[in-house]
């Protein structure tokens, strides 16, 4: 591949980028930010995008050619990989394999050991694949602590190397508790150095996310009030003593969502597709539903919906214990997902209990997903936290009216019905607890029933703009300012 001059050359590094490997937002926001750069910008920019060829990459196979093979050296450990080229989008995306990645392994094992094996190698080997394309680029942009420890290497092991002088960094933090903490025996064994930034708590010197963090020009929440939130203890994880005073370097932008693939109007997965101009069809996909589910047939009867990683962030508590308390409103209530076996086991026995109205699917279904974003008349999004969150996005897009706690990238993405009902686009609430949720549902319930504003709340919803290009935009600045 040959270099554009003028253009300013940008690595985009994630462990996971849609469709090639999607676990949650990470891998939508990869899959779809380079892509817009590169649509909307093809004269500024030239973005390529890298990621380790998983096993479930392997699975898909998508066209792809090997163009080579290299090895470094890494502490005692003789690291050899393969690289290989593919698209999203028209994005060139290099793929690493290495005897850390080259397995059936998911793209997160869940154990700190192997997953620190896994992408302390791939941040080195990131940086040792542009040594052998010979591509000097301007920006590495990296994601979360799994490509974190890329920027640190540049700026250790890799300070003095002349190949790899003058780039400039950029970390988004997508979610900042999850810090790769548990890696540190990986680091040992590939020779990374803790960092020696006295602004950084001591424990935080061995982590590879405050690692990446401290060595960044700049760092980037997905949204604008996480950015700000990650300043408080609440939320900072014990690094907002350094994010406060580094501020200058800690920005926010919301991540969009890709509208032609998650598009109403002509998506595939839906039987009945709609538009704001056609929002009477819409409820064709709700009575499908529910004469599947075996629930009762009636549009009147409002569904609740949810589509989630079972986790403790997610509020998946907060609703199995507040739907009990609201068993004698009318309501059906169909759940997606998969996570914490515990949480699994729970959603399970309350579908059990409640058969005629409560559906759950324990499993990773973006068909399902579909459906439920199309069929369902309110979202649920109780999270604790949320740096940004794309599944109330997607929501909004088809008609979902989400309710959600007022937190990080859900309050700069949903109008409040409280605030202003003539923008609303959903309903917000601060105190994170069942009694929030259930006083929020019931707010959004008796709402409901006022089909009219329901359904203008709907246009403002689906008109909302969610597009990339807006956040693309940002992204330019931040680079051209670097
Ligand atoms: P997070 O990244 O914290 O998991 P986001 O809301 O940013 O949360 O993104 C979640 C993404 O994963 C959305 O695209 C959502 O549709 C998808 N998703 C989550 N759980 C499932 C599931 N069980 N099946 C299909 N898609 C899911």
């Amino acid at each position: 591949m040959t270099d554009k001059p003028g253009k300013i050359k940008v690595l985009f590094a994630s462990a996971e980028a849609a469709p090639f490997a999607k676990v949650g937002g990470l891998g939508d926001v990869a899959g779809a930010l380079p892509a817009s750069l590169l649509q909307n910008f093809p004269d500024e920019i030239d973005i390529r995008t890298i990621m380790p060829f998983h096993a479930v990459v392997k699975a898909k196979n998508p066209p792809n050619k090997k163009i080579g093979e290299f090895s470094f050296q890494a502490n005692s450990q003789q690291l050899s990989c393969e690289l290989f080229i593919s698209v999203i989008d028209e994005v060139p995306v290099y793929l690493i394999d290495n005897p850390y990645i080259n397995h059936d392994s998911p793209v997160y094992h869940g154990d700190w050991q192997l997953d620190g094996m896994k992408y302390a190698s791939f941040s080195l080997a990131l940086l040792e694949a542009l040594r052998y394309l010979d591509w000097k680029i301007d920006i590495l942009h990296a994601n979360d602590w799994h490509t974190a420890l890329a920027i640190h290497a540049l700026a250790t092991t890799y300070k003095d190397d002349p190949f790899f002088a003058g780039i400039k960094t950029v970390l988004s933090v997508h979610n900042l508790p999850y810090n790769g903490w548990g890696s540190q025996d990986a680091m040992n064994l590939l020779g990374f150095t803790a960092s020696t930034d006295p602004d950084l708590p001591d424990w935080a010197k061995f982590t590879p996310l405050p690692m990446g963090i401290a060595s960044a020009d700049k760092i980037i929440a997905v949204s604008p009030g996480y950015s700000r939130e990650i300043l408080t203890p609440d939320y900072g994880c014990g690094m907002e003593g350094y994010l406060q005073k580094h501020v200058d370097k800690v920005l926010g932008i919301l991540n969009g969502i890709d509208e032609e693939q998650w598009n109403p109007a002509d998506d595939e997965a839906i039987s009945h597709n709609f538009d704001v101009e056609r929002l009477s069809e819409r409820v064709k996909n709700k009575l499908d539903l529910q004469k599947a589910l075996n629930f009762r047939v009636d549009e009147t009867i409002p569904l609740l919906t949810i589509v989630t990683r079972l986790s403790e962030q997610k509020g998946v508590p907060a609703i199995l214990d507040a739907l009990p308390q609201l068993i004698e409103r009318n309501w059906q209530f169909a759940l997606l997902g998969s996570g914490s076996p515990q949480l699994e086991e729970r959603a399970r026995k309350l579908a059990e209990e409640h058969s005629d109205r409560i559906a759950c699917f324990i499993k990773y279904d973006d068909v399902i997903a579909r459906v439920l974003y199309a069929s369902g008349d309110i979202f649920l999004m109780p999270s604790l936290y949320e740096p940004c969150g794309l599944s109330q996005m997607f929501a909004m897009r088809y008609g979902n009216l989400p309710v959600a706690t007022a937190t990080g990238g859900l309050a700069d993405s949903i109008n409040d019905y409280s605030t202003d009902p003539q923008s609303a686009t959903g309903f917000l609430y601060t105190e994170k607890t069942t009694a929030g949720l259930v006083q929020s549902l019931s707010l959004a319930l008796d709402t409901f029933e006022d089909q009219e504003t329901w359904q203008s709340m709907q246009r403002n919803a689906m008109t909302a703009d969610f597009r990339w290009k807006t956040s693309a935009m940002k992204y330019l600045d931040v680079y051209k300012s670097l």
